[in-house]
């Protein structure tokens, strides 16, 4: 029997024919051992998803917000705990932007949520006729979510899904499910059994929910490659799909920048929870004229920023989180050497257990170096040289992804004009990466479809009917 359960029906199920270990990534320890999902599990939570919807999504929409905010209230209760999960499972830091930043901001957009609504339109109302829209929920919601920030996440996908009446089945990554199990077994506390589902698994459980005829939408946030499969496997069966895919966020500074006042939050737009964050700043386009400036206040800036366990409270950075992306990102930096590139600080692996990789600053980096062209998902920023503002934002945008980008300068104005032409889903101005409940988020180009948060966020739950009247 093991501490944490899959959930199906409102149901612990803590025992399947295979389990599989989380590891630590600041040591290599198992954090736990945990019973694996199957294709089978999965059928009977849709089952159970199904059985509960017609339910679920007759309550009031005022019984459904109070849910909302009970839950959010054993997230806050619970707070210590679900942050130590986190940060073991997923090597983010207790503090600062990490696992109880995390938490709170969970709890936080569960409260937000539970205060939208969708009402009814009036199109028409006079002597020719009636003319009402109106949105129900979709049905029975997948969710599939990464190991980068897997409880808000998480929580982006669950709470406007039950908000507005849907019932859920949710796969976390293999690599930091606990957590999310054990969010879900908070939830379901509260919540009618069925509501909402929690099945573990890979590829293979991810793959069904794609293709399942019991599943009516899914929503999925993770890699391009992967983003691409799940709408794939969705078209047999026509699924509403939002995809919150990868991004390779650039940052321009314009000429002229005074850099000093800017330097932190530059630095924690490319390094927010060790720079595995979807809209991080992943390649920084800096004037020739103050080129070496921005390189040297960047790599010292880095240098003093403490890096060790996240459970260590004298730590300001986790290591990565698991051995696959170490490799990638080590990978990456090594072909930049190879090529030339200038590795101003870090780029070599420090002695002992963990998947800590340095931060690591990267000068005379070019476009078409894979830490530049690749989404590198970790401590390295490569800083590219340009001539022109034109140029730099021609580069910026000619990448097939377009989540984020920024425009640094001295008149917040000025750069927002700029700003506006980059190709993303949000563009910010002297700052990288900052996000509002209110404020929808999403992807363009092959970084995604939809987006999530406010009433916009909400509509991805429901479909459209018009209710036409004849008078
Ligand atoms: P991933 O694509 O490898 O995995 C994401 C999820 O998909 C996991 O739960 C995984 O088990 C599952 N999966 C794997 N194969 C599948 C398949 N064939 N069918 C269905 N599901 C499958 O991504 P990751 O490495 O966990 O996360 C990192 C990526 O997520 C980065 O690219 C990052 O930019 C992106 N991301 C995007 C956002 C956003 O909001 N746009 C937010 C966070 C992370």
């Amino acid at each position: 029997m093991s501490k944490y359960a899959l959930i199906i029906d409102g149901k612990r199920v803590d025992s399947t024919p295979k389990t599989f270990k989380v590891l630590n990534p600041a040591d290599e320890s198992v954090v736990a051992e945990v019973p694996e999902g199957t294709v089978e599990l999965l059928d009977k939570a849709v089952a159970a998803a199904r059985k509960a919807l017609p339910g679920w999504s007759a309550q009031s929409s005022e019984a459904r917000a109070a849910k909302l905010m009970e839950i959010a209230d054993l997230l806050e209760k619970n707070q210590a705990e679900l942050a130590q999960l986190i940060t073991k499972e997923q090597g983010k830091t207790l503090g600062g932007l990490g696992s109880n930043f995390e938490v709170g901001g969970a709890a936080a957009w569960t409260r937000v949520t539970a205060s939208l609504n969708l009402t009814e339109e009036t199109i028409q109302d006079d002597k020719q006729g009636k003319i009402l829209l109106r949105r129900k929920p979709v049905g029975v919601v997948g969710s599939i979510t990464p190991w980068n920030w897997p409880m808000i996440i998480a929580v982006w996908h669950i709470m406007p899904a039950i908000r507005i009446g849907c019932t859920v089945v949710i796969k976390p990554s293999p690599y930091t499910p606990l957590s999310t199990l054990r969010m879900v077994e908070l939830m379901n506390s509260v919540l009618p059994p069925g509501v909402i589902n929690i099945v573990t698994g890979d590829a293979e459980v991810g793959n069904r929910m794609s293709v399942h005829p019991g599943i009516d939408k899914i929503v999925f946030t993770g890699s391009v490659n992967t983003g691409k499969k799940v709408m794939g496997g969705a078209a047999n069966t026509l699924k509403r799909l939002t995809l919150e895919l990868g991004g390779n966020d650039a940052g321009i500074i314009l000429p002229g920048t005074h850099i000093d006042p800017l330097l932190e939050k530059l630095f924690w737009g490319c390094f927010i929870n060790a720079g595995q964050t979807c809209a991080a700043l992943k390649r920084l386009y800096v004037h020739s004229s103050q080129y070496e400036e921005v390189v040297k206040k960047l790599a010292d800036y880095a240098s003093k920023i403490p890096m060790g366990n996240g459970l260590d409270e004298k730590s300001a950075l986790g290591p990565l989180s698991n051995k696959m992306q170490f490799d990638k990102v080590s990978a990456m930096v090594d072909e930049a050497r190879a090529r030339g590139a200038r590795i101003v600080i870090g780029g070599v692996k420090p002695k002992g257990p963990g998947f800590f990789y340095p931060l690591t600053v990267i000068a005379d980096a070019t476009d078409d170096m894979r830490v530049v062209k690749e989404e590198q998902f970790g401590t390295v920023i490569p800083i590219l040289k340009y001539e022109t503002v034109d140029e730099a934002i021609t580069r910026a945008n000619a990448l097939e992804v377009g989540l984020g980008g920024s425009v640094w300068g001295n008149d917040p104005a000025e750069a927002a004009k700029i700003a506006s032409r980059l190709e993303c889903g949000t563009a910010w101005v002297n700052q990288h990466g900052g996000l509002h409940p209110m404020a929808p988020f999403g992807g363009v180009k092959c970084s995604g479809i939809g987006v999530e948060f406010n009433v916009d966020g909400l509509k991805e739950y429901t479909t459209v009917q018009v209710l036409n009247v004849a008078v």
